[in-house]
């Protein structure tokens, strides 16, 4: 890697990032794009996103990644915000623009593109959509705009999931998203639905923890699609494919997310080919620890 005056940096704010992936994605298409930019992770401590975004604009650094917690935090620091990011209330991309950055959500997108890329569809389905956090609210817009029949939003804290619906369906304008408490599952009316798994519960090390554990349940489901990427395969992915259903992980939506960040800071185009690349490298993270 060749660093010299005109080097563009790039990098992750968030607490923790030790763990981050993203410089592997990052660096590895710099690499093969040709592109001369170094991508690195910055700690950033409680209360300090504001400090961290001005010192960034400061210094010129072409491009900021934001993760937990400041996904909505990073709001009031940006110069302007894209509609979309709006919508959902959460930042994952600041793009450096003249006079501050302009702020991007990129985790909805590369959803969709890692779903199209499986052969998953969104429109007309039945969904079923675990989770009300930051990511479960980016993938309810998603579900509602690319035009899912009906989307259940269970989560553990009721009013949550109803806060997010009413949100969500006020932007598409329609009745898209039923919030439900977590354990009302068993209210679910009968069909197939696709389910997309996006609680905490499941990460490593808990890799024996899952929302729901009822078989009863998974009978319902013909697809899953968990957004933990690590362990490789989660208890849940195990149970829907257990019942005959399809399972994928969320190691394709992050690599779409960089990939769409890393579009967005160099106005280019990266090609199915480089992605397969990064996403192989990913992958090795993954397949030689579980
Ligand atoms: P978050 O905002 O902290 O939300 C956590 C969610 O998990 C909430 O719905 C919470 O329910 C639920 N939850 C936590 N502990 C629970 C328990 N013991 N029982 C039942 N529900 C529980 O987190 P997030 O940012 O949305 O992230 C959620 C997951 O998505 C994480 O595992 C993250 O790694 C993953 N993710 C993946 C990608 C990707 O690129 N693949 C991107 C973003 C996130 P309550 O509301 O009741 O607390």
């Amino acid at each position: 890697m060749k660093i010299d005056g005109k080097t563009n940096v790039c990098g992750l704010i968030g607490n923790p990032v030790e763990h981050t992936l993203s410089p592997m994605i990052h660096n590895t298409l710099a690499g093969r794009l040709g592109h001369n930019l170094v991508y690195v992770p910055f700690p950033v401590e409680p209360g300090r996103v504001g400090e961290a975004v001005r010192g960034a604009d400061a210094l010129h650094l072409l491009g900021l990644n934001v993760t937990v917690p400041y996904k909505s935090d990073v709001i009031e620091t940006l110069k302007e915000i894209d509609e979309l990011a709006r919508n959902i209330g959460a930042v994952n991309t600041l793009v450096r623009t003249e006079g501050g950055y302009k702020g991007y959500n990129t985790d909805m997108e590369g959803l969709y593109r890692a779903m199209s890329s499986e052969g998953i569809r969104i429109e007309g389905e039945q969904i079923v959509l675990l989770g009300a956090g930051g990511a479960a609210r980016a993938v309810a817009y998603l579900c509602a705009v690319k035009g899912a029949e009906r989307v259940y939003m269970l989560n553990r804290t009721f009013d949550k999931a109803q806060t997010v619906a009413e949100e969500v369906n006020r932007v598409v304008g329609r009745e898209a998203i039923l919030p439900m408490a977590m354990k009302d599952y068993t209210g679910l009316p009968e069909g197939k639905y696709l389910a997309i798994q996006g609680t905490s519960v499941g990460l490593a090390p808990h890799t024996e923890d899952v929302v729901i554990a009822d078989d009863a349940f998974y009978e319902k489901i013909h697809t899953g699609f968990d957004l933990i990427y690590s362990p490789w395969e989660t208890k849940f992915m195990r149970l829907v494919k257990g019942h005959g259903g399809h399972a994928y992980n969320g190691l394709k939506m992050l690599l779409y997310q960089g990939i769409i960040a890393y579009e967005l800071w160099n106005d280019v185009q990266v090609s199915e080919e480089d992605a397969q690349v990064v996403y192989e490298r990913l992958k090795e993270q993954f397949i030689s620890k579980d």
